[in-house]
This record gives C-alpha cells, structure tokens and sequence, in this order.
C-alpha cells in the first residue's frame, strides 16, 4: 500500500514538472509571437496549434546542348527528335520534389535556323519535352548563352518552354513580364524564383529591350527579393556566375551570394563553372533576432552535356526543404541533400547517346 503512495507522488511530481516545462515553454515561445502571427492564431482560435509545412525543392545545373547531344535524339525514320533517355533514370527522383528547377543553357530558336552546339546554341523544342516529362516546373533562363540566338531566340525560347506547361524565369518577353515575379505554391507555401547572370557573351542586348535578359545586379536583385518577399514566404535566387572549370566559389561569388541571403534570399543556387562547387549554410538573424537557416550552392555542375574537361560530366541534384512556421512566420531551410550525377556516353549503332547516372561515376 506503501509503495502504491510512492508512486502516485512520484507520478504526480512528474506530471506537475512537465506542466510547468510545458507552460514555460509555451510562454516562451509566446512571446516571440509576432504580431502577424497572433493574429494567424487568432483567425484559427486562440489554442489551436498551426503545424509547420514543408516543401521539398529540386534543383540541378546546366543542361547543355552540344552538337553530339542534338544527333543522340534523332529518329531519321520519323524525322524527329526525343531526348528522354537523357533523363530516364533521375526522372522519378526529380518528379518526387514538389518543384524542381533546372538551368536550360541553350536557345530554342526553331527548325527554320540551324541546329548547333557550342559556342552558338540552337537546340531542338523536343529538349523542352524531355525536361517537363522528367518533371521540371521552372527552367532557369538567364545565362551566357541566352542570346546567342538574337533576340527571336530568346522570345522564342519563352514561348516554347511555356507552350510545354515549363515556367522560364530570368529572361523576359516584356517590360511587364520584367516586372512579375514567377510565384509557385506547394503544399501552402509561396516560393518566388528569380534569374540573372553574368554576362551574355559580349553579345548586347537590344537597346529598346534592355528588359530581355537579367542581368546580375547586386542593388536590383535586393530590390527584386523585396517585391518578391511581399508575394511568397520565400525566395529562390538563381546566380549564372563564377568562374569556369574552378571547383571552388570564388570572393566574388561568396560575396553577392551572401549578400543576397543578408538581404532576404532563402536559398540560392547557382551554375556556370560546369563543375561542382562546395555549398554553404548561412544562420541569419532577423529584425527582431530569430535566427533561421538558409543555403547557396555555388556551383550545381553539368546536368547533362558532352563536355569532356575534368568534373565536367559531374553534377548534383541538390534537393532542400523548407519549413514554413505559420506561428512565427518564418521560412527556414531545414534540410540539404547533394545527390550525385554523372553523363554517362556511349555509341550505339555509330552514333553518341547520353544518360544522366545516379552516383558517383567509377573510373
Ligand atoms: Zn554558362
């Protein structure tokens, strides 16, 4: 009878204990409330817990185009072209992401111009078929090459990829197009997704289209994050930056890329140097100093091209998520995984064929 006394107290302390942890930790967690947030709880009943969301992105490097790539995907019977071989062995990993992005680095000129590889990109619109069936949502547009086919190819290539059901985001057929922010929603958070690059391969832009392709502005991407912070929980950036074949980021890509994270970016990711560079995780503090995490990946590699420099058939799928707390209000990055890939080529009846691997490629 004794020992069944004992242990009703011990329990009861127990019970008290936890009590008081919970309601501590509760008034604490309370008082971090945001003004915006107590009136989410409000709107839901005063005791009513809003569960944190997640959503899980997806994004990849370049996708190239050379000259063996284009003639991989001929059917000279059909007279047509299919490139979903390059894709058919990371299709159902990149179609498990909410949304996933890729880095189209070449023009979708059309039939009427020449197809071509490098240094001058025409690809076939079939490419854009293969990346929406591999589950690609937005196709990052902005990059050296995106002029390479004047100014009807990057309209072009806008048209088609958005003829495809693909979203290109970093290049832009009007003023007005310039001015709106590609805005994505999965499972209840509001992703907003920028572009820009470097430079389009000293090729100008048209002087009464200046608004065609974005460019990398330190000033006017901060800006851009701000207008898009007041439509999304949070902002993707895509960078075309860096400098070719270094395997790793430079000052100057640290530099923006954490600026940008200071200035309101949730994630960035970024490609150009066609090998992978390392990523880095940043803690910022907000005005009222709660800390959240954020990413940028310097370098994504090559999804897919026939280069052949050291690395340069390496890349990574780089798969994150973010945590929405609809309490606080605050998007953080949660998790990242660096999923290896790498092009593998062989020739089949005369002819190159590609297929992005999962893995690390064995020598
Ligand atoms: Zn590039």
């Amino acid at each position: 009878m004794k020992k069944f006394l004992k242990i009703t107290i011990v329990t009861a302390a127990i019970i008290f204990i936890l009590a008081v942890f919970k309601n501590g930790y509760f008034w604490l967690g309370k008082a971090l409330l945001t003004e915006k947030a107590e009136n989410v709880r409000e709107s839901l009943g005063q005791n009513q817990l809003v569960e944190k969301r997640t959503v899980t992105l997806m994004a990849v490097g370049d996708v190239m185009m050379h000259v063996g790539q284009i003639w991989s995907g001929y059917d000279s019977e059909k007279g047509s072209f299919d490139y979903s071989e390059f894709f058919c062995e990371v299709k159902d990993l990149i179609s498990s992401a909410d949304l996933s992005m890729a880095n189209l680095e070449t023009t979708l000129a059309g039939n009427k111009e020449k197809f071509t590889g490098y240094p001058r990109f025409n690809s076939p619109d079939e490419i854009a078929d293969a990346l929406k069936e591999a589950g690609f949502d937005i196709i990052f547009t902005a990059n050296n090459h995106s002029l390479d086919r004047g100014e009807k190819g990057v309209l072009r290539t806008i048209k088609v990829l958005r003829e495809k059901g693909l979203t290109p985001v970093g290049t832009n057929e009007t003023k007005e197009d310039l001015e709106t922010v590609a805005v994505k929603e999965a499972n209840g958070i509001k992703i907003a997704f920028l572009a820009y690059t470097y430079g389009t391969n000293g090729i100008p832009l048209p002087k009464d289209k200046p608004f065609l392709v974005n460019l990398i502005d330190e000033e006017i991407i901060l800006q851009d994050i701000r207008s898009a912070k007041e439509k999304a929980d949070a902002v993707v950036v895509y960078l075309h930056f860096g400098q070719e074949y270094s395997r790793q980021p430079s000052a100057e890509q640290r530099n923006l890329a954490q600026n940008l994270i200071i200035g309101g970016a949730d994630l960035i990711v970024a490609s150009h140097p066609h090998v992978v560079q390392p990523g880095e995780w940043l803690e910022v503090e907000d005005a009222m100093g709660r800390l959240t995490k954020k990413y940028i990946a310097y370098s994504l590699g090559n999804f897919i091209s026939a280069q052949s420099f050291p690395h340069t058939d390496e890349g990574v799928i780089l798969k994150v998520t973010l945590e929405k707390d609809p309490e606080l209000n605050l998007v953080s990055v949660v998790s990242v995984e660096e999923i290896p890939t790498w092009v593998h080529k062989y020739k089949e009846k005369g002819r190159m064929k590609y297929v992005i691997k999962l893995g690390r490629k064995t020598q």
